[in-house]
């Protein structure tokens, strides 16, 4: 089989278009061999802005789910390949117009590239030549050129390539083109989704989960194991840190009024995390955080959570609404491990009546006032890493 990738917003950028290219190439190598395929290298072939992958048939799931977890490229689709004569060709074209037949389509136009001038027919004569072949071998198949169902394409290139429809592709930018970021990631459904925006666009993922043993239990742990693999699939995977935050809430619940409890483990999160991110060389902190979501997402708790950090702290789905994180929670296939029932440790400490506009001034003077900076660095220091993202389902199987 060989696929044709077409490159998505990498387009746009003029000067440096070659690096983005070499690191999505890179990238797709990565992801076929992480799947078995094994000769990576001679299997991507790029020739005038298209991207070629060539595999055996055996191996068409491992390929196709490469290709679905591939930042960068609009779209692809599976190709025929065939010998550069007109007959060949219109050949092609009828088997394509059969599948795309076969699929429920019912109308189609052609479009054609050519490159390879040699070629009799110019792309004017290809479209108008296979448009013929394939209504007299599909009758009902029907001509339409302004808003066709099915678009058979050809491109005659060194060789000639005959493609219908096209997958649609995750779009975004190459991973590791836009540096890398800590994603504070919990077990909930916003910030996996958060995570993923991030790596759309092109940035590099390490991920701190705190988890307060035993108020939440190593099921809640796994959860986010699991998370990271699935957000992890997409970012060519992610290094998931583990904190123990079990002191630092104990410290909190004691040593604060309850109504400022969820702003102070915010901060808390914040300040390891920046130390963290600063250990490790991750530029800016990442979280699932979405405005006025819940009582610490109100304009005033951001502000005072993100007060104390010398790092940007990203919130791709600050104007998201829940509705659409689901969707894509759903789309990215996370949804399903992000309701299981485990609670994060946020939700046994949460205060009943949470302040909802906290000042800056008086969060910064209860936060020091907690002298938190030892419970943090312990936490630190008994850090656990794990390397997520890169299992794969078993293809022999079916693949997922
Ligand atoms: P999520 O669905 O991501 O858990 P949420 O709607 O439950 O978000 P909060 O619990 O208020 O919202 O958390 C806001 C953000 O803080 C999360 O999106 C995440 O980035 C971070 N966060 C919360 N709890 C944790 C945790 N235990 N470990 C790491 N990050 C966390
Ligand atoms: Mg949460």
């Amino acid at each position: 089989m060989i696929y044709i990738l077409k490159p998505g917003e990498l387009t746009l950028k003029r000067g440096n278009r070659a690096g983005f290219e070499r690191i999505l190439i890179r990238n797709l190598r990565t992801l076929l061999a992480l799947r078995g395929l094994k000769g990576a290298g001679e299997r991507v072939e790029t020739t005038g802005g298209r991207y070629f992958v060539h595999c055996p048939q055996e191996a068409v799931p491992q390929a196709e789910d490469a290709l679905n977890h591939l930042f960068g490229i609009s779209g692809w689709a599976r190709t025929r390949s065939c010998e550069k004569t007109v007959e060949s060709l219109l050949a092609a074209c009828v088997e394509e117009g059969k599948t795309l037949y076969g699929q429920g389509l019912r109308s189609f136009k052609v479009e054609a590239r050519r490159t390879d001038k040699s070629f009799p027919l110019d792309s004017y004569g290809i479209c108008a030549r296979a448009g013929e072949a394939v209504q007299e071998a599909l009758p009902e198949f029907k001509v339409n050129v302004r808003s066709p169902q099915a678009v058979i394409q050809v491109e005659i290139r060194e060789r000639t390539y005959v493609y219908g429809m096209t997958r649609r592709g995750l779009r975004g930018l190459p991973v590791g083109t836009a540096g890398r970021g800590l994603l504070l990631l919990s077990g909930g459904i916003d910030s996996p989704v958060a995570g993923f925006r991030m790596a759309s666009r092109g940035m590099g993922l390490d991920a701190v989960y705190f988890h307060a043993f035993p108020y939440t239990g190593e099921e809640a742990r796994q959860k986010v194991i699991r998370l990271a693999d699935i957000v992890g699939a997409y970012s060519l995977g992610i290094r998931l840190w583990t904190l123990g935050f079990t002191e630092v809430q104990r410290r909190i619940k004691a040593g604060t009024p309850e109504e400022w409890g969820t702003v102070m483990l915010r901060m808390a999160m914040m300040e390891a995390a920046e130390k963290l991110a600063r250990r490790i060389r991750a530029t800016c902190l990442i979280t699932g955080e979405s405005l006025a979501q819940v009582a610490s997402q109100t304009v005033e708790n951001l502000s005072c959570t993100g007060s104390l950090t010398g790092l940007p702290v990203l919130r791709p789905l600050i104007g998201t609404d829940k509705e659409e994180i689901i969707t894509l929670s759903r789309s990215i296939g996370a949804y399903e491990t992000s309701i299981l029932p485990y609670p994060d440790c946020c939700v046994l400490f949460s205060p009943a009546h949470p302040i909802l506009r906290g000042r800056v001034g008086e969060a910064q003077r209860q936060y020091r006032s907690l002298d938190l900076g030892p419970e943090i660095d312990t936490a630190l220091s008994g850090a656990v890493m794990e390397k997520c993202g890169l299992r794969f389902p078993d293809y022999s199987r079916g693949g997922k």
